[in-house]
């Protein structure tokens, strides 16, 4: 691949597209492509990358051998400044919620079957052990949308596009596909680009029925199951994977921890369980306290029952408040519209006439990174747009956005080195305990996988 052809498109884009141009002609890879000079100060971001670098180890080459020391491990790489503030209380709810995915996962893809596939280096997925797959986590891919932009060298400025490559005038075709730079009939040196279509998959996995799903994390304040039938995320990568990989994936398989620690049951001071049915904790847990004090379920009281039967009600085949994951699938036709409405969007941010205006809404003062240099633009006050544009670089194109410098300073483990033992990286009292009682649950969850049947894919 060319190293001029990451000029990509990514769902992000088209999210910060629809939400404020300004914002997007900033940021965009075709457009402004700033980012702001050193370490990721956005606490969401840095936590959102640790847990994702916790799940791409335990799921990919396992070198640490438990999550929660690749999230250690994602700690350790950033020196103390480096770190957003709030660092140090993210790193024990993560180590929280990663003891409790260490139950929850077991438990769920019992049934499920998941495991991560595998990948050739021409992306063709391959049975565990073919020479040379890697594990297919992380997985970058890069779609061409059959359009191609004339880029001036000295600028890295987009100066036309062709849509098709049909309509690239026949001198510069010879130049595409090929890393080279040429002079224009303008005298100016140009290159000539696709542009791509891009995005990582967190995992792949394939099912205890042989079918492929995209397996995504998310963290957030709560879980989300509204948006699934509409997400564009979704869409765009089960419309992506086909052509990537060569063959359908089933689904997708939506996972979201909520920001949120398990806690064990509440006690009162006389060491009864408590029924307050506010506290942070799950069914298995109590039912545990429960047979721990009574001896079996139907051994304790009316109200403990009950309590327990509310808690119950709280949880579904999907998961609980904690951490759920939802398949989620699309139709043929909604991937052919998915293709339709990319190639309209992008006409849209490809339109030589538009115009960046604002789009101020109360979010702008926690989503926007040029908040500052969009009121200085609004009031002309070119020295504090000039201040605040040293604060920021340009993103090389050759790359595809994506840096985490970060990674060159992981403590990845030596060979034959033993690991960090985990009660000296985390609070054995509040997260160790809930995994190792949890493993005891010997409950039916009631969870069916409910894509049994052997339907096309
Ligand atoms: S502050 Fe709001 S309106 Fe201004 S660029 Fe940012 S998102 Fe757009």
């Amino acid at each position: 691949m060319a190293q001029r052809s990451k000029y990509t498109i990514r769902t992000s884009d088209r999210r910060v597209f629809r939400r404020c141009l300004r914002k997007w002609n900033f940021q965009s890879s075709i457009k402004g492509n700033w980012k702001s000079v050193g370490a990721e100060s956005n606490i969401h971001f840095w936590f959102g990358s640790a847990i994702h670098f916790a799940m791409e180890d335990f799921h990919g080459e396992n070198k640490f051998k438990d999550p929660r020391r690749a999230f250690w491990a994602y700690n350790q790489a950033f020196k103390a400044a480096d770190k957003p503030a709030g660092a140090d209380s993210y790193y024990e709810l993560g180590m929280a919620m990663l003891s409790y995915y260490m139950t929850w996962y077991p438990r769920h893809n019992d049934v499920a079957g998941f495991e991560t596939a595998y990948v050739d280096a021409d992306h063709h997925l391959v049975p565990k052990g073919t020479p040379g797959a890697t594990v297919g986590v992380e997985q970058g891919f890069y779609i061409p949308l059959n359009v191609f932009a004339l880029v001036e060298v000295a600028t890295d400025k987009i100066l036309r596009t062709y849509w098709g490559k049909e309509n690239i005038p026949e001198d510069y075709l010879q130049y595409l596909d090929v890393d080279e730079s040429f002079i224009g009939d303008s005298g100016i040196e140009l290159v000539l680009v696709p542009l791509m279509y891009h995005g990582t998959m967190d995992r792949i996995v394939i099912d205890r029925y042989g079918r492929y799903w995209i397996l995504d994390y998310k963290t957030a304040k709560g879980a989300d199951t509204n948006k699934l039938d509409t997400d564009d995320q979704i869409s765009a990568y089960l419309w992506a994977f086909e052509q990537w990989y060569g063959v359908k994936a089933y689904g997708f398989v939506y996972l979201q921890l909520t920001k949120d620690p398990v806690k064990e049951p509440k006690r009162l001071k006389s060491g009864d369980l408590s029924i307050d049915k506010k506290q942070k904790t799950t069914y298995s847990l109590v039912k545990q306290e429960i047979i721990r004090d009574y001896g079996k379920v139907t051994n304790a009281p009316d109200k403990m029952i009950q309590f327990l039967n509310h808690m119950a009600e709280q949880e579904s085949p999907e998961g609980d408040r904690f951490i759920r994951w939802d398949f989620v699938k699309r139709t043929p036709e909604q991937l052919v519209a998915t293709g339709a409405n990319i190639v309209g969007e992008l006409q849209q941010m490809l339109n030589p006439k538009l115009y960046f205006y604002p789009s101020p809404t109360r979010d702008c003062m926690w989503d926007c990174p040029c908040r500052t240099l969009c009121l200085a633009m609004e009031m002309g006050d070119q020295d504090t747009v000039d201040n605040f544009m040293l604060n920021f670089e340009q993103r090389p194109h050759n790359e595809d956005g994506n840096i985490e410098p970060w990674r060159d300073d992981v403590p990845w483990p030596k060979e034959g080195e033993e690991l960090i033992p985990l009660d000296s990286i985390l609070m054995l009292d509040q997260c160790m305990k809930i995994e190792l009682e949890s493993k005891a649950d010997d409950d039916d969850n009631g969870f069916t996988f409910m894509y049994e049947s052997e339907e096309d894919c």
